[in-house]
């Protein structure tokens, strides 16, 4: 058991309604083993089944303390409630105090403590008015929650002990405004359900982004953008969709989830062929529902952020502790839980400019987590498509149809390779 996760998330809320993007400050899996471990490469996840909570003793905003327990068991049994999943909570109980603004760091270091096996698996804090937020360093009027893992078991990729603080004050009855954001229920709760599909090990996803970015955002868009967005835009719901659905089964398969579901599997490549591209979003689409039932993978989510990365900040001497340094793993993606039908694989950037880039405690993805930035498209197409037999002079549209059957697994010719990136070695190397 150590302490080295150290996973913070925070979600910011976007209001549509005010002018655009208003800095109210407002699929994968969230960690992979490292070399340490006896198997490398695997996704961390709880070994426990039911997974215990406990809950604080304090009110929520404007809501009791038993509105809240209430609010926080719908949110578990959100998770609980995807059938291609095995998943199940337990409210063990409530903590033993009321954690405030005034007592936070100690029950922090009491938390911290891995060796004190006292203390709670899993601890939801009710942060009646953003003191506690504030207190440990964040925005008040930005953060609705954070998540965090404590402890683990590092050799077999278990979590053992975590944390979510909910923030009160975003439904404390105040009128939406700059100077104090406010959100509905409804978009509370999908908060918590997203803290807690931090708590179990999903990482954030990427779809739809222009419902982030851009003026458009049909309603079919926003359907299909997952709980795990980084952001919390307004009109989200609080029920899990595709992409939510295969994270969470991949790493709690029901008994029917592989005999249910197909995979694609390949990698990102650039223009040669052959060299793996990391840190891109690949998104599979059906056909039929593009926008609202597509399922995402970042390429090369298995892999440490750090091995023979030159663009590594120069202060990150480090190895990094998470992630597999199997080469077979860079630029793989694998997109799970997509139910029988025909799709398309599309390949684009992770957001990458401005105060909302997915970096840091809104990252997608491994780079954008441990060096904060995220790579932009190396070649001609800010979106570009599987597309099988690939030619240097397809288009940026040109896709092809991957069929994908129940129980299949699809991974032949479907590599992604990136149109017109530079070679693989400038002109006057010949490298392997
Ligand atoms: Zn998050």
């Amino acid at each position: 058991m150590n302490m080295r996760i150290k996973a913070i998330c925070l979600v910011i809320f976007l209001s549509l309604s005010t002018a655009g993007i208003v800095p109210v400050q407002a699929g994968g899996p969230l960690y992979v083993t490292g070399p340490d471990s006896s198997h490398p490469g695997q996704p961390y996840r709880w070994s426990l089944n039911p997974i215990p909570y406990y809950t604080d003793l304090g009110s929520l905003g404007n809501q009791s303390n038993a509105q809240a327990n209430d609010l926080i068991s719908e949110a578990f049994q959100a998770w609980e409630g995807v059938n291609t999943a095995n998943i199940r909570f337990q409210n063990a109980g409530q903590l033993s105090y009321d954690v405030t603004a005034n007592n936070i760091f100690s029950f922090q270091n009491t938390l911290r403590n891995c060796g004190n096996t006292s203390q709670p698996a899993n601890a939801i804090v009710y942060d009646v008015d953003g003191g506690v937020i504030e207190a440990l360093g964040m925005d008040k009027n930005s953060t609705l929650g954070i998540s965090e893992a404590i402890c683990s078991n590092d050799d077999a990729g278990f979590y053992a002990r975590g944390w979510v603080v909910m923030n009160g004050r975003f439904i404390d009855g105040t009128p939406d405004s700059y100077s104090h954001a406010s959100v509905s229920i409804e978009e509370f709760k999908g908060v918590f359900v997203h803290e807690i599909g931090h708590l179990i090990g999903l990482d954030h996803a990427q779809i739809n982004l222009n419902c982030l970015t851009e003026s458009s955002c049909p309603a079919e868009d926003l359907a299909g953008v997952p709980l795990m967005f980084p952001i919390l835009l307004e009109g989200a719901g609080s029920v899990p969709i595709t992409d939510d659905i295969a994270a969470v089964s991949a790493l709690y398969p029901a008994l029917n989830f592989s005999s249910t579901t197909g995979r694609i599997q390949g990698r990102v490549v650039f223009s040669d062929g052959s060299t793996p591209a990391q840190g891109y979003n690949v998104i599979a689409r059906p056909i039929g529902d593009p926008r609202k039932k597509a399922v995402s993978c970042v390429s090369g989510f298995l892999f440490t952020a750090s091995a023979g990365n030159d663009l590594a900040p120069a202060w990150y001497d480090e190895e990094i502790f998470f992630g597999s340094q199997d080469p077979a793993l860079i630029g793989f993606y694998d997109i799970p839980g997509l139910p029988p039908g025909d799709y398309t694989i599309e390949v684009e950037a992770i957001y990458n400019t401005g105060e909302m880039a997915f970096i840091e405690g809104s990252a997608v993805g491994p780079i954008g987590y441990y060096f904060g930035f995220q790579y932009k498209m190396p070649g001609t197409c800010s979106l570009q498509y599987l597309n099988y037999p690939s030619s240097p002079s397809d288009s940026c549209s040109a896709k092809s149809v991957v069929t994908v059957g129940a129980g299949v697994t699809v991974n032949t010719n479907t590599d992604v390779i990136l149109l017109g990136t530079p070679p693989r070695y400038d002109a006057w190397e010949d490298g392997p």
